[in-house]
Order: C-alpha cells, then sequence, then structure tokens
C-alpha cells in the first residue's frame, strides 16, 4: 500500500488525483491496521481466559489432592482396622495399615481376596453370612483365633461393598482382667491374716488356756497384725511412687548401696548355705536418685533370690557398665519362673502358684514396686528365667541420671 503512495506522489497525475488515491490507500492502511489490532487482541484476551482456566482446574486439583492426602493419613491412623470388600469379586480395594499391623499380616493387603488375609473361621462366616444375607445387616465377632489377642470384627454391609472394622481390644481385656485379679488378690491377702487374727482371738477370748498358749496365740496375732500393716504400707509406697510424687535425690554410689543390701542378708544366707558372689565394676559413675527407693529395690531383688532359692544354692550379683546404663544382675540358681509367667511377675499381687508354695509370706508385691521406682527413674527391669534352674532379674539404670 506504502509503493501506491510513492508511486502516485511521482506519477504525472493531477494534485487532485493524487490527493483522492494517498487518503484512499491512508484509509485502507488504517483500517487493515485496526483489523488486525482487533484480531490480536482477540487472541490475547483468549490466551489470558485459557491460562486462568488452567490455573483455576491446577489449584481445584490441588484442592482435591491434599483433601485425599488428609484423608488418606486419617484413614491410615485410625487406631480401628478399616477393610472395604468389594461383593463382586470378594477382593479387598482398601484396608488401612492399622489393619495389616492389628492381625500382624506381612505384605499388601489391598488387591487380595478377603479370605487370604482374614484367617479366622468366626470372621469369615461373619462375612460370609452378610454376603448372603443380601440386605442390611451388621454382626459383631470376637476372634478366637489365639487367646492372648482379643481382636473384635464389626462387619458392616454398603451398597456394593462390605464394610470390616476391626478393633483391637486386647490391652482393655488384659488391663480389665488385672484389675479383676487386684481386687480378688487384695481381698486374699487380707481375709488371711483378718482369718487367723479372728479365729486365735475367740480361742483367746472363750477357751481355758495356760500361759505358754496364751503368749503362743498373741505372737501369732502379733504377726499377721504386722503383716497387714505391711501390706498396707507397701500399698501406700506403691500408690505413692505411682503418683509421682517429688522425692529428694543425692548422689548415690551403687557398690556401698549393693554392699549394705548384702550386709543386711548375710545370717539369712548362711542360715540356707547359699554361695554370693558380688562381682562390681571399679568404674562406675555416681547415680542420683533416691537412696531410699533404690535400696527398696536391691532388698526386694535380692530377698526374692534368697527365698526362691533351695539350700546349697547359689547367688551372684553383678554390677557393671552397658552403654548408656548401670546394670545390676541378680543371678540365683532357685526354683525358676514358667515362661508363661515371667511378663506376669511385676503385676501387683502376682504370685507363681509353684513357687507359692514354698514361700508362705510374700504378698506378691515386691517386683510391682521394684518396677515402679524403676519406671520413676527411666530405668526398666528384665527377667531370664528357666523352671528348676533358676533366674537372672536385670536392672538398667540409666547414666544420665548420673554425677561423675
Ligand atoms: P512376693 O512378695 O510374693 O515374693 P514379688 O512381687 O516379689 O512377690 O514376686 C512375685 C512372684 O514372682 C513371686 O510370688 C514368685 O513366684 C516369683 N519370683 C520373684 N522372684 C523370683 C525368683 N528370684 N525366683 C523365682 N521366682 C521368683
Amino acid at each position: 500500500m506504502f509503493s501506491v503512495i510513492i508511486f502516485t506522489l511521482y506519477s504525472p497525475l493531477s494534485n487532485y488525483l493524487k490527493i483522492i488515491i494517498i487518503s484512499v490507500s491512508l484509509l485502507i492502511i488504517v483500517i487493515l491496521e485496526y483489523s488486525n489490532f482487533k484480531i490480536a487482541r482477540s487472541n490475547f484476551n483468549k490466551k489470558n481466559e485459557l491460562s486462568n482456566l488452567l490455573k483455576s482446574f491446577d489449584e481445584e486439583n490441588k484442592k482435591i489432592k491434599n483433601s485425599f492426602n488428609t484423608f488418606k493419613l486419617a484413614f491410615n491412623n485410625i487406631k480401628e482396622g478399616i477393610m472395604v470388600i468389594n461383593k463382586s469379586d470378594n477382593k479387598i480395594t482398601d484396608a488401612n495399615e492399622s489393619f495389616g499391623s492389628i492381625i500382624s499380616f506381612p505384605g499388601i493387603v489391598n488387591g487380595r481376596f478377603y479370605w487370604e488375609v482374614i484367617r479366622d473361621v468366626s470372621v469369615l462366616n461373619g462375612i460370609e453370612k452378610v454376603l448372603s444375607l443380601n440386605e442390611p445387616t451388621e454382626i459383631e465377632v470376637s476372634s478366637t483365633l489365639t487367646t492372648q489377642t482379643n481382636h473384635y470384627y464389626k462387619i458392616i454391609p454398603s451398597g456394593s461393598f462390605i464394610i470390616v472394622i476391626l478393633e483391637d481390644k486386647t490391652l482393655l481385656k488384659k488391663s480389665e482382667r488385672i484389675r479383676a485379679d487386684f481386687i480378688a488378690n487384695i481381698s486374699h491377702e487380707l481375709k488371711n491374716p483378718l482369718t487367723a487374727i479372728l479365729g486365735f482371738l475367740e480361742i483367746l477370748n472363750n477357751e481355758e488356756i495356760n500361759e505358754s498358749e496364751r503368749k503362743k496365740y498373741l505372737q501369732i496375732v502379733y504377726r499377721n497384725v504386722k503383716r497387714l500393716i505391711d501390706l498396707v504400707e507397701n500399698l501406700l509406697f506403691l500408690s505413692s511412687i505411682e503418683g509421682g510424687n517429688y522425692i529428694s535425690k543425692t548422689s548415690i554410689s551403687i557398690k556401698d548401696l549393693i554392699n549394705e543390701t548384702v550386709e543386711l542378708y548375710k545370717n539369712k544366707i548362711t542360715e540356707k548355705n547359699i554361695v554370693l558372689i558380688v562381682d562390681i565394676s571399679n568404674d562406675l559413675p555416681f547415680i542420683q536418685a533416691n537412696e531410699f527407693q533404690l535400696k527398696q529395690v536391691f532388698i526386694n531383688l535380692l530377698d526374692n533370690a534368697i527365698k526362691y532359692s533351695s539350700n546349697n544354692d547359689k547367688i551372684i550379683i553383678k554390677v557393671y557398665n552397658e552403654r548408656d546404663y548401670v546394670r545390676i544382675d541378680f543371678c540365683d540358681t532357685g526354683v525358676g519362673i514358667p515362661s508363661n509367667e515371667k511378663d506376669r511377675v511385676f503385676e501387683r499381687f502376682y504370685k507363681v502358684d509353684k513357687s507359692r508354695e514354698k514361700n508362705s509370706n510374700g504378698a506378691g508385691l515386691g517386683l510391682s514396686i521394684v518396677n515402679n521406682i524403676l519406671e520413676s527413674m527411666n530405668g526398666k527391669i528384665e527377667v531370664q528365667s528357666e523352671l528348676g534352674k533358676g533366674s537372672t532379674f536385670s536392672v538398667f539404670i540409666p547414666t544420665n541420671f548420673t554425677q561423675t
């Protein structure tokens, strides 16, 4: 168009005609440029719209992803196990992490047939019943697979799926059992001395008895009252440790404390002709702890080692550093503890039946007190034992309680 203008300018046409041609050309140029501008602008607007659309799509996508992740996190962190079974192919479409861990299933649960994962016949029967009923039915089944665990299933139909909710009630049942045992045991421990006291008081009150018999019966009453007081004192001591009351701490030499404890039991050890070996490492740090409580730990463990040993048995006390702890082993060659009762000896009032016959005095509180004291010091106690061969109780006291 510009060449037309230049050509017109230098052409021999009249000025009047030149003006008309140039004006028309310029007009055409303006119109063309304007239409180009409009097209560009609409293209620009379209591009903008598209990028806005993409942006909002991206944001929605992020929101969906976030809520899905939150849902998955919650799903996996619910302490109950949840499993979803597709009714059409009997396969598991989804299961949270708790499900696998409660039943200790090794590997991935999703995508398997439900009977590959659930082995408990009563639960499988429950699922089959819900599948066959074809109507909204909710059933509850307690697993009977093992006696150590207590698993409780709820099976709920939901459209074309079945939802299985699994609760691990093992700990709950265990604490219920401990509570019931505690009440039965404390009643038993109180009843025995009270019955003896009542019986001998009746004899003292009603019957003609001579002076030496009177003294003998009063001694029995005295012993049983003392036993009741010991019992109550031990219970109060236990509850004060459990209550976490502040106790004063001092710098303690474990070597001295062990030697003092051994001194207390010298006579009993000689009476039973027990061979005692005390082996204490020389580089032990001082411990910041309550001396009375720590001594109670050593007394209870040495007392048991002697009580549950026969004449001529052997007891070894070994004290040494082990990683972040000072470790003290009380090792005896006595009656031992059956393996299925080892963990229970730390429960309040728990007594192993076999050894109970040999020992008429213990109330089953000693190890519970030991355990509680050590827990309050961030320490721990472990037991290894073989019935008829002996036991080793190992005490671990953290050295971050120490002062060198
Ligand atoms: P108790 O006062 O009856 O001895 P403990 O709490 O100290 O109570 O111990 C609980 C039970 O653990 C005891 O009744 C006994 O059966 C068993 N026990 C504890 N120490 C030993 C040991 N060294 N050898 C064998 N059995 C033990």
